[in-house]
């Protein structure tokens, strides 16, 4: 039987290249989706082409009883969930003298409480099943902060933590948990900056460029891989050296 990967925000930039490559790897795919757009029937059409199943389903990660569908529909479609990756995230960027309220809490709710949400529903299948990995995407400001970030920084570090004390709470069920903490991807989270900035920013990594989607995606393809069956409780930088 083949194995499945359930992602969540799946249709674009990083959780689209991640369901790409674990299809490529002969997972089934398990899609989530926040929005029903072009982007969700040509990564669908991709996955379907690569000789996979995929499942589309549509949940707002910050609602727990959307993860709780998304979970079951996963489930009782495939049967199982080898993989899980939290991938979905967005940013609300403003100094905190400037932040809203709302902007604080919606980022937190979304990258944090979904992780959670989507966590909370999935582990009593991996504890039954005595195996699973469980791979978190935070980022590199969740390590060293960002001017401008306060909401997104605390999300990204509350996921390391999060990541850390599960880890340690499900390693007897042989169940691996991680985080991949990216640095600057090119995805539509960072197109919004203007050009000049990007320029200076991917002059100041020590690799000269800003990581592509691939780049990552291909660390999420090892934490999932037998390869990894040692790792547990680790974040893994993929920045271009930013950060050492
Ligand atoms: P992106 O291109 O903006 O894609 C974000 C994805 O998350 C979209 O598919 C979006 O769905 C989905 N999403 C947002 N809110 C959601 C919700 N409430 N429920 C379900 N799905 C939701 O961003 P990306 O760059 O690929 O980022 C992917 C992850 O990597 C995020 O966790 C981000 O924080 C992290 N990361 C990115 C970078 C970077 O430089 N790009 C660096 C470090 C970490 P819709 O299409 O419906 O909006």
């Amino acid at each position: 039987m083949s194995k499945v990967a359930l992602i969540t925000g799946a249709t674009r930039g990083i959780g689209k290249e991640i369901a790409l490559t674990l299809a490529k790897e002969g997972y089934d795919i398990s899609l989530n989706y926040r929005k029903e757009n072009e982007d969700l029937d040509s990564t669908k059409k991709q996955i379907e082409e690569l000789g996979r199943k995929c499942l589309a389903v549509k949940a707002d990660v910050s609602s727990f009883d959307e993860c709780e569908n998304l979970v079951k529909q996963t489930i009782e479609n495939f049967g199982q969930i080898d993989v899980l990756v939290n991938n979905a995230g967005i940013t609300k960027d403003n100094l905190l003298m400037r932040m809203k309220e709302e902007d604080f809490k919606d980022v937190i709710n979304v990258n944090l409480v979904g992780t959670f949400n989507m966590t909370k529903n999935t582990i009593s299948y991996m504890m039954k099943a005595r195996q699973g990995r469980i791979i978190n995407i935070s980022s590199v400001v969740g390590i060293a902060g960002n001017a401008g970030q306060t909401n997104y920084s605390a999300s990204k570090a509350g996921i390391i933590g999060f990541t850390k004390s599960l880890a340690k709470e499900v390693a007897s069920r042989n169940i691996l948990v991680n985080a991949v903490a990216p640095g600057f991807i090119q995805t539509s989270m960072t197109d919004v900056l203007k050009d000049d900035i990007k320029e200076n920013i991917a002059k100041s990594i020590p690799l000269k460029r800003m990581g592509t989607a691939k780049d990552v995606a291909n660390v999420v393809k090892f934490l999932a891989s037998d390869d990894s069956s040692y790792i547990t409780g680790q974040v893994i930088n993929v920045d271009g050296g930013m950060l050492m």
